[in-house]
């Protein structure tokens, strides 16, 4: 970090690659570390397809307490920083492994959900699929009868291939890569930044803490994202 950083203005194809430390500074735990959500819950109670098909009520009471959360806090000044640069260099591409929307909420379009969204449902008996914004609870069931699930990838989930195909042709055509409070432990995910590396990108990492893919990175900015977004952003 210092007067080497590069300037984000000089870039036309930037593209934002954000995790949970993103959001944590809008108050939404991250998954890793104290204090984080499977710390307190066993994912195979809640976030798994299994236990969606042992009890399905149950997984969306957790579902529903996550969204309320979610719904009380406001995106931060670096999604808002983002959403800024995304209006001004319309070739900007944000991929987040984030499912809480708040890019979306700060002004962001086609934003890359990796992870799908705490905002969308489906229905697997039909292959029906909606927005539902959590409030007014919605019917928890399928015109069809079935039940509606989040359309989030659960642990043991495969991702979706077509988005996971928009995240590498973005990456791939970027001049510049920042990745923002992600812990590079979540598989597949984790490889995505190592494209713009191979292809000789500029690439940025913002994290409090070192990762394992620190070293990888072109130039490291160890702070918040608030802070650092906004030096960055200059
Ligand atoms: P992670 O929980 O594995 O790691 C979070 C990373 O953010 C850590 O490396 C941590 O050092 C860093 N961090 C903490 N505070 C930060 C800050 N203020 N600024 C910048 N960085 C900060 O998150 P992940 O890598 O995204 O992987 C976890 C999976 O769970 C992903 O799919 C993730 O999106 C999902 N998840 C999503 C949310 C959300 O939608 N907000 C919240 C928790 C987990």
């Amino acid at each position: 970090m210092g007067s080497d950083l590069p300037r984000l203005e000089d870039f036309e194809r930037i593209v934002f690659f954000t995790g949970a430390g993103l959001s944590a500074e809008s108050g939404i735990p991250t998954y890793r570390g104290s204090g984080g959500l499977w710390a307190q819950y066993d994912y195979e109670d809640f976030a798994c397809q299994r236990a969606f098909d042992r009890d399905p009520a149950k997984v969306w009471t957790f579902h529903d307490e996550r969204r309320e959360a979610v719904a009380a806090c406001e995106p931060n000044l670096a999604h808002r920083i983002i959403a800024k640069i995304q209006r001004e260099k319309t070739a900007t591409r944000i991929v987040t492994q984030n499912i809480d929307g708040m890019h979306q909420r700060a002004g962001a379009v086609d934003v890359i959900e990796l992870h799908g969204s705490l905002w969308r449902v489906r229905c697997d008996a039909c292959g029906a699929e909606k927005e539902d914004l959590g409030l007014p609870l919605l019917p928890k069931r399928c015109k069809c009868g079935a039940w509606w699930r989040p359309a989030i990838v659960w642990f043991e989930d495969p991702l979706n291939f077509d988005v996971v195909e928009a995240a590498v042709r973005a990456i791939e055509a970027c001049d510049c890569l920042v990745g923002i409070g992600t812990s590079g432990e979540v598989y597949p995910a984790a490889e995505l930044p190592l494209i713009a590396m191979r292809a000789g990108a500029v690439t940025l990492e913002i994290n409090p803490e070192e990762t394992p893919l620190s070293p990888l990175y072109t130039h490291v900015l160890r702070g918040p994202a608030t802070e650092m977004m906004a030096l960055l952003a200059g």
